[in-house]
């Protein structure tokens, strides 16, 4: 018997304490929460079970045991993925983890694309996430209010502190302490380590650049697992960088790995898959969400699930989708929307921006092995001064790598000579890429398509977002940056290179945040500082559609602190019988 399936049901009549829509990293830390608080919970999820390992399929298959060497035919990667094909985890080993584009068509206005990359499954992208996680800090949180882009941030640092610390205890983060005021330190296991090359350009960087410093990726990976991992079935991390695919060892944090297992040890936890939620259902007499209603994915029957409260975790742009759609006398524009913001702020992060070039003199250095993870700087701009053509920041990332087999198996040649040159590990190559914070801003907005419908009926999102000014000059600034750091660490042949946005639209990054926007007043923002829907007290919103601001850092660690700190706060509420 799989480990899951003596949860799944498909229709229910029960008025459960709580329903969470998404089974992604936020739904599966909802799930988990509301269930060890003793609250029996309903997971609604659109896509199809996965079951942790068995349906790992593309976990140890060798590129030459696939048809095309790992790459997607041309044909279908054409017809049904032609944006997630845009995403560099997709391959043919993962490509049952994306969306099906062909189904779940979106629109843009013509002239602004937007990649909207998608994991419509249980598990949604936990699955094939990087696992970069990093706190934020009251640089961030202040940000909005400091300069005047957005509305100010209803929390600070200190209201997550303690939140992040219950996440990362259970996730497990690899990392080293360092001290920075911008980038407080996680509880963490041990670090990975850097190789030669790596190290040499920290020594030499650390020195050069303080109070700036080049430290190692912290990710959510077990290199140390404790008891409590190991009692979950976790195991410690072979480094195999094989994450994308599924990890059998449950290495690295998912929510197949990791909170889906707990939330079903308490026997409190029910799962519907193949169920999309259309709506949210409202009741406008007690003015509370009373369940939703949602599409069978597989019949196209709809059914309704009731509960207490309801915790939309959809992500960003899922969960702002189903609110637009849960339109009502009391509510015409989308659920909880009296303040006209839900679909406004949209924000990505800014990557495509670096430089990279040629290492001399560490050619009898050599590494085995893999790392899932790489050299970071943490960000270093407008932190005490500002720079003259733009606001807020970024942080670099990059890495020192060596060309060997599989890079110099491309190169043209045949036969004994042939062998004999890929067999001699290539030259060394170190770069370093930007990823920056793009201001929240009223136009970029996403919104219901007046007519288009996807093959389940639901009215298809229209997102429209560019890149502003801003967002430009800090992305050259990143290349800038990046050369000029590389250069002075002694580094051969520096490219610089600036994506175009036709390389790198919004939402390539993957951190879409903002429209549903968290802030002190109903009348400017759609949630209070508890994730709660200032409208309507029994509704939840903790995924990145709740971001007031986007900041630096890979924001999924932040999604989870926030997360759990609202299911602490709903479960009390229950208790006290206020929602
Ligand atoms: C390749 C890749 C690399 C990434 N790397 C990082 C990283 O290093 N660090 C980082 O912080 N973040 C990273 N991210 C982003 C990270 O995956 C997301 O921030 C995170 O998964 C968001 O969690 P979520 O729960 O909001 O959404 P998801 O994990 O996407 O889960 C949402 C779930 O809701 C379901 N759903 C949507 N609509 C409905 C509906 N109407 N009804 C029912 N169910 C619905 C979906 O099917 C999905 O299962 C990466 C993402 C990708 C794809
Ligand atoms: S690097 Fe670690 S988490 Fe990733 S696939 Fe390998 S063992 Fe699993």
């Amino acid at each position: 018997m799989s480990q899951t399936s003596s949860f799944y049901i498909k229709q229910s009549a029960e008025q459960f304490d709580a329903i969470v829509v998404g089974s992604g990293i936020t739904g599966g830390w909802a799930a988990k929460e509301m269930c060890e608080r003793g609250l029996r919970t309903l997971m609604v999820e659109r896509g199809r079970p996965v079951e942790h390992r068995s349906d790992y399929i593309g976990e140890g298959v060798d590129e030459w045991n696939l048809p095309n060497r790992g790459l997607v035919d041309e044909k279908l990667a054409a017809d049904q993925f032609a944006e997630q094909r845009k995403c560099y985890a997709f391959d043919d080993h993962t490509k049952h983890f994306f969306n099906n584009d062909r189904d779940m068509p979106y629109s843009t206005p013509e002239g602004k694309p937007f990649s909207w990359i998608r994991g419509n499954q249980l598990g949604g992208k936990s699955l094939m996430w990087a696992r970069q996680s990093y706190r934020w800090s009251d640089l961030d949180f202040e940000a909005n209010a400091k300069d005047g882009h957005g509305v100010d941030w209803p929390i600070r640092y200190a209201d997550l502190e303690s939140w992040y610390g219950h996440v990362e205890r259970h996730v497990g983060i690899s990392g080293a302490k360092e001290n920075l005021a911008v980038l407080p330190d996680s509880e963490f296991l041990p670090p990975f380590e850097f190789n030669a090359v790596e190290a040499a350009m920290k020594k030499k960087f650390d020195a050069s650049f303080a109070p700036a410093r080049m430290i190692m990726g912290r990710c959510a990976h077990l290199t140390k697992p404790n008891e409590k991992h190991l009692e979950m079935g976790r195991g410690s991390c072979m480094a195999r960088s094989m994450c994308h695919r599924g990890c059998s060892f449950g290495a690295y944090f998912s929510t197949q790995s990791s909170t889906l297992p707990a939330a079903a040890a308490t026997g409190r936890l029910s799962v519907a898959t193949n169920a999309i939620v259309h709506s949210v259902l409202y009741d406008a007499k007690t003015n509370r969400a009373t369940g939703v209603r949602v599409i069978d994915a597989e019949t196209m029957e709809t059914r309704e699930f009731y509960a207490k409260v309801v915790f939309l975790c959809a992500s960003t742009l899922g969960s702002t989708q189903v609110l637009l759609n849960s339109t009502s006398e009391a509510f015409p524009t989308g659920l909880g929307n009296s303040s006209g913001v839900l679909g406004h702020y949209l924000m990505d992060h800014l990557f495509g921006a670096g430089a990279s070039g040629r290492v001399e003199g560490y050619e009898n250095d050599y590494y085995s092995g893999r790392r899932p993870t790489a050299p970071y700087i943490p960000r270093f701009r407008n932190v005490t001064d500002q720079h003259p053509g733009f606001l807020r920041g970024y942080a670099l990332a990059g890495a020192a790598g060596r060309e060997g087999w599989a890079q110099q198996g491309n190169k043209p040649g045949f036969g004994k000579d042939y062998k004999a040159m890929i067999r001699k590990p290539g030259p060394w190559h170190f770069g370093l890429h930007g990823q920056g914070e793009m201001l929240p801003r009223y136009e970029n907005m996403v919104s219901l398509h007046p007519t288009k419908k996807d093959k389940w009926g639901m009215p298809q999102l229209h997102i429209d977002c560019t890149y502003s000014a801003n967002d430009d000059k800090m992305r050259e600034d990143m290349a800038d940056t990046a050369a000029n750091i590389l250069e002075s660490l002694g580094v051969k042949d520096v490219q610089k290179s600036i994506r175009t946005t036709e390389q790198w639209a919004p939402g390539l990054s993957i951190h879409e945040m903002g429209t549903a926007r968290m802030g002190r007043d109903p009348k400017t923002s759609m949630l209070n500082g508890y994730n709660q829907a200032h409208d309507v007290p029994n509704l939840f919103v903790t995924d990145g559609a709740s971001m007031c601001s986007s900041a630096w850092q890979n924001p999924s660690l932040t999604f989870m602190a926030l997360t759990v700190r609202a299911c602490a706060y709903a479960a009390e509420q229950l208790k006290l019988g206020k929602l």
